[in-house]
């Protein structure tokens, strides 16, 4: 059985006590490897070195120059592209999804490397006119690294999320904390693997996996760690928010969502279908961004959801290794979290359409399968309305207005994403404008791309990743004025 460690200032290491953690495929409920189970002091090691080699190292990484960094960053791309299967296959073990689009995720993430690498070598800050009462003057910013980043990620891109935070913090020049979800660490150790080989100096990054309420806990509230960018759940991105008013860290919250699907009758209805499926099945609807509240037309519903439920219902389960249309949820008491929220909804009204139940068939008998769920008949204060559920299950709803629709969709605390089906360019155009969400989509569902920002409004979240805002939400500006005048002292009498 493999044994995977914590890397810290440049060291492969044990927890401090020795502990370790079971790592499970969720297809099959097995242990795949055991996993080193950091603790607070792990975390302040790893901070400490973190926090050297910014401040200390006189040819530390964020001394080397944005090119040097950039051509090491190309080098990590080349090498993780190398090993495409088995980082794909490695994913796949842990989080369950299916094969294909853990490839997705490491050719994804071989792009956003890429992309950043580049990204540090455009032009960056602004030239000011300031002259005024002073003199002859000038302003300008630069971009400069904001220091140590603790960078915590969720389960469900295990890797891409990783890379999504590591790739613009790293090409700007800081140094790094990681703490992976502990549903699925062994892509990440993998990833680590990769960035010790590379010329980067000892502490530069830092790898301690643990549990949130400890090494997580402990990044979040050290006064040494400069920034903290975080995805993941609203309950846990508000205590993140919280322990970093301790120094008044920089903060990126990437959370969670319960993201509205609009279509109006004059839709395209093979093509609104296909994007709801994409939308609330992908990745077994494990998606912070998944179109989990359809809201459609009332007089195009009955036929809508026939459609959607004869595809639902001829979706193939299994192990994702051998490229089923969804593979299990990522861990049993997930999978119970999802069921549970089924039964609930059930109890307070929704009709079940199709799925609903845990799939045991065959090769699912010990995995953690829920056969994709339609939920109807689903009134806006139902929990599976309410509630980010992040399994395959979706709420349909009705309306007959436009008014009536964007009040639906916004009625939620949630604000990532939403889309809008309809042939009505301008009724699109209106539509989107009116939802309150960062990301949008009409006539489609889900794709992002790394040169667009994503993130969210209300509880969804705080700051962007991917794009260039990706990229200065992990650097601070510093403005510099410069007197073109050194001899001419005479400011006060002008005052
Ligand atoms: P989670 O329970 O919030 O955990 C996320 C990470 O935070 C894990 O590494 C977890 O560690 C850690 N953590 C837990 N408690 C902590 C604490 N008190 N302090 C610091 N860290 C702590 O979320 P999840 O269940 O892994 O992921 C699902 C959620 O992520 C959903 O809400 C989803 O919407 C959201 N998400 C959002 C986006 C986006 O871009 N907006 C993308 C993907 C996912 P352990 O679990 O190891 O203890
Ligand atoms: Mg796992």
């Amino acid at each position: 059985m493999d044994r995977v460690l914590n890397y810290i200032d440049g060291n492969w290491t044990e927890a401090s006590d020795g502990v370790f953690f079971d790592v499970i495929n969720p297809a099959s409920g097995e242990i795949v490897a055991k996993a080193a189970k950091g603790t607070v002091d792990d975390a302040k090691r790893a901070i400490m070195a973190a926090k050297r080699e910014f401040y200390e190292n006189k040819n530390g990484w964020r001394r080397f120059s944005a090119v040097k960094r950039s051509e090491i960053l190309l080098k990590i791309a080349d090498k993780l592209e190398s090993l495409r299967d088995e980082f794909a296959r490695t994913e796949t073990i842990d989080n369950g999804k299916p094969l294909r689009e853990a490839y997705g995720d490491v050719d994804d993430a071989v792009s956003y490397i890429r992309y950043y690498a580049g990204a540090i070598r455009m032009p960056s800050g602004a030239s000011y006119e300031v002259n005024d009462g002073f003199g002859p003057m000038h302003s300008y910013t630069i971009k400069e690294p904001v220091g140590v980043c603790g960078l915590i990620t969720p389960w469900n891109y295990p890797l891409l999320m990783g890379v999504q935070k590591l790739a613009p913090a790293l090409a700007a020049g800081n140094t790094v904390v990681f703490k992976p979800s502990s549903e699925t660490p062994l892509s990440t150790v993998k990833f680590f693997e990769i960035l010790a080989e590379s010329e980067m100096p000892a502490g530069t990054v830092n790898l301690v996996m643990g549990g949130g309420s400890t090494v997580g806990s402990a990044i979040s509230e050290s006064p040494d760690v400069d920034m903290v960018s975080f995805t993941g759940s609203t309950e846990v991105g508000q205590s993140i928010y919280r322990a970093a008013a301790v120094n008044v860290k920089k903060i990126g919250l990437e959370l969670g969502g319960k993201s509205p699907n609009v279509i109006f009758a004059d839709a395209d209805l093979d093509g609104a279908v296909e994007w709801a499926m994409m939308g609330v099945f992908f990745n077994q609807g494990e998606v912070c961004s998944a179109g989990s509240r359809i809201i459609i037309e009332e007089s195009i519903k009955d036929e809508f959801v026939k459609r959607l439920a004869d595809r639902a219902d001829k979706m193939v389960l299994g192990n994702g290794l051998e490229n089923p249309d969804m593979g299990p949820l990522v861990s049993k008491s997930h999978m119970e979290k999802v069921l549970g929220f089924i039964e609930k909804a059930k109890e307070e009204g929704a009709k079940v359409v199709c799925g609903g139940y845990r799939y045991t068939e065959g090769q699912c008998a010990k995995g953690y399968f829920v056969r994709p769920t339609i939920l109807d008949n689903c009134s806006n204060d139902n929990i599976a309305v309410k509630k980010e559920i992040f399994g395959p299950v979706v709420t349909i709803q009705t309306f007959k207005t436009e008014e009536e629709a964007v009040k639906m969709a916004n009625d939620t605390e949630y604000g990532l994403a939403g889309a809008v089906f309809t042939k009505d360019g301008a009724r699109a155009l209106r539509v989107i404008k009116e939802i309150r969400a960062g990301i949008t989509w009409v006539n489609c569902y889900n794709p992002a791309f790394v040169e667009a920002p994503w993130g969210g409004y209300k509880k969804s979240g705080t700051g962007r990743e991917l794009s260039f805002e990706g990229l200065e939400e992990y650097t601070e500006t510093k403005q510099i004025t410069i007197n073109l005048n050194p001899g001419e002292l005479s400011w006060y009498k002008k005052r």
